[in-house]
């Protein structure tokens, strides 16, 4: 039988997390961001201050109980026991996780967590990230792939800073995301890609509301709306 979840993968700031949410609130369907646990694992070892290696760090995140627990408003990143939502988000982790993500050991000791995650809710999932439609669950029953102009990205995660709208800062924005979605593109493992039966959507133009409609449209033949 195919797994119960919508994979929602895509570059940096293309609203994944966002849109993955919204659309597993219709539909009463656990929400899982797999980039927050790649966080958690980097968060982790940077705190531990070991090099960050495959083994090591997978060592750590043993050690710290790295996982993502249900709290009020759906899962969270914990690190030993404490929710590190915004910990995550933090520009020093930002700065390494592409790395660590790329490392063979993290990616299979975090594939096997996404999969418990999903194992967990009977209904099912909306989970979101690089590789979720291509490798962590290829028989996803619907896969999108979520795209935007980079510009519109960068101006995107600037609004969701807070952050001004300045032309220096959304310059900066947009070209650490590029990095980021150039070394995620190209790394050997799982690279970020289009899977061969995704539903690419771009949003460039598209209002918040109008892209979880059109995946929750989408979504509808395989989960009754909540
Ligand atoms: O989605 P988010 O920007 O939080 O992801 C952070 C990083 O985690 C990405 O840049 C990528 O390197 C890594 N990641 C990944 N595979 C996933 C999700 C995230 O490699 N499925």
């Amino acid at each position: 039988m195919a797994s119960r979840v919508i994979a929602i993968d895509g570059p940096a700031g293309s609203g994944k997390s966002t849109t993955a949410k919204a659309v597993a609130a219709r539909l009463d369907l656990a929400h899982i961001d797999s980039g927050s646990l790649y966080r958690a694992v980097t968060l982790a070892g940077l705190d531990a201050g070991v090099p960050l290696e495959g083994d090591l760090l997978v060592e750590v995140a043993g050690a710290k109980r790295v996982e993502l627990r249900e709290g009020e408003d759906g899962l969270r990143p914990v690190v030993a026991g404490v929710d590190v939502s915004k910990e995550v988000r933090s520009a020093r982790v930002t700065e390494h996780v592409s790395a660590v993500s790329a490392l063979p050991a993290v990616r299979t000791w975090v594939t096997d967590a996404l999969r418990r995650a999903v194992a967990r809710h009977p209904r099912g999932a909306v989970a979101d990230g690089r590789d979720i439609g291509t490798v962590v669950f290829p028989d996803a029953v619907l896969k999108i792939f979520l795209t935007a102009a980079i510009a519109e990205r960068a101006r995107r995660r600037a609004l969701e800073e807070g952050s001004e709208l300045a032309p220096e800062r959304l310059q900066r924005l947009a070209g650490d995301m590029e990095r980021r979605d150039t070394m995620d593109s190209t790394r050997a493992i799982s690279p970020l890609k289009e899977a061969v039966d995704a539903v690419r959507i771009d949003t460039t133009n598209l209002t918040f509301d109008e892209q979880v409609e059109a995946v929750v449209e989408r979504a509808k033949p395989y989960f009754s709306a909540a």
